[in-house]
């Protein structure tokens, strides 16, 4: 038997990044299933949403946004407190970095470990690592709502949480006048889900429901294409909910005949694999996705931290006689 690679540590290929105009002043950066970013122009400001790994990475993007404008960027919006999202931060110059506040706990918490565990997981989205001045902290939190006009006749950016779902503290930034959604990882367009901090039950459920309601007719999600229509946003909904209920219905099933972690996962991986099980980081995420879940049924409510040597436990014990 050959042994699968670790998550994402063979996928060397870069891919490729597209800036898209989803209406006046409002920029999405997608990249064929790597993690999505944005931005949203105010009258003499930008708010940019999300960072990238590393200052490197962020840079870049930010010389693709420079050529539609120069305005500085006021406001760094950060959806949640995974590394991947988080660590490009410095090369912004934001005065004002927002998240979630269990987004500020979660980085205290478990910032370090989370980013020692990404850069094994996914080595190739930390462009030049050494660029990395040490861990984000925010400079502005809050628990509901936090709007920022725009100016002008913009209208506002409307951040919001709904609910516990793919971390503790995910925010989605609404754009009411645009019916514009950037929704982080809560919602993944033709992509796997990550869950290996979810909270599947309020994710799937009252979490996505308030999503769905804010009546987005454009979406970006956390990776993968954007959705442009109504039918596209509710599809890449019913999709992300989809994954959870299976991964529910597996997992749970399995747990209530006294089965185990590893005859989870396989019937996890089973169920979801004609329809996931081509799309990016399927094969990566789907042992920590399990994992968690596990624990979540077994009544631990607070996802417990993963770590370098933790990831690799598990990938040995669910994923190491892959078929890969
Ligand atoms: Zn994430």
């Amino acid at each position: 038997m050959t042994a699968r690679a670790f998550a994402s540590s063979a996928d060397l290929a870069q891919k490729e990044q597209t800036l898209e105009l989803l209406a006046e002043g409002v920029y999405a950066l997608t990249a064929e299933g790597d993690p999505n970013v944005g931005a949203i122009e105010g009258e003499d400001f930008l708010v940019a949403f999300e960072a990238l790994a590393t200052p490197v990475a962020a840079r870049e993007w930010l010389v693709r946004l420079r050529q539609h404008t120069d305005k500085p960027v006021r406001y760094l919006v950060l959806s949640h407190y995974h590394a991947v999202r988080v660590l490009g931060a410095s090369a912004f110059d934001a005065q004002v970095i927002v998240t979630h506040e269990q987004t500020r706990r979660l980085i205290t918490e478990r910032g370090q470990q989370d980013w020692d565990s990404e850069f094994g997981r996914m080595p190739r989205l930390f462009k030049e690592p050494g660029s990395i001045p040490g861990l984000t902290h925010p400079d502005v939190t809050f628990t509901d709502t936090l709007t920022i006009p725009l100016g002008g006749e913009r209208g506002d950016l409307v951040l919001r949480y709904c609910g516990r779902g793919h971390t503790a503290g995910d925010i989605v930034a609404w754009l009411p006048r645009h019916r514009i959604l950037f929704a982080g990882d809560l919602v993944e367009a033709q992509a796997a889900l990550y869950t290996g901090d979810a909270f599947h039950r309020d994710w799937s459920t009252t979490t996505l429901d308030a999503v769905g309601a804010l009546g987005a007719e454009q979406l970006v999600g956390g990776r993968g294409a954007v959705a442009k229509s109504a039918g596209a946003v509710a599809a890449a909904i019913a999709q992300t909910r989809g994954f959870l209920t299976t991964m529910l219905a597996e997992v749970g099933a399995v747990k209530a005949r006294g089965g185990t972690l590893k005859e989870a996962f396989d019937a996890t991986h089973a169920a979801l694999y004609d329809q996931f099980g081509r799309w990016p980081i399927f094969e990566h995420c789907l042992p920590f996705d399990v994992s968690r879940l596990w624990d979540e049924l077994s009544g631990v409510d607070w996802p417990r931290i993963w770590t370098a040597e933790r990831d690799r436990e598990v990938w040995d014990q669910l994923q190491s006689d892959g078929q890969g």
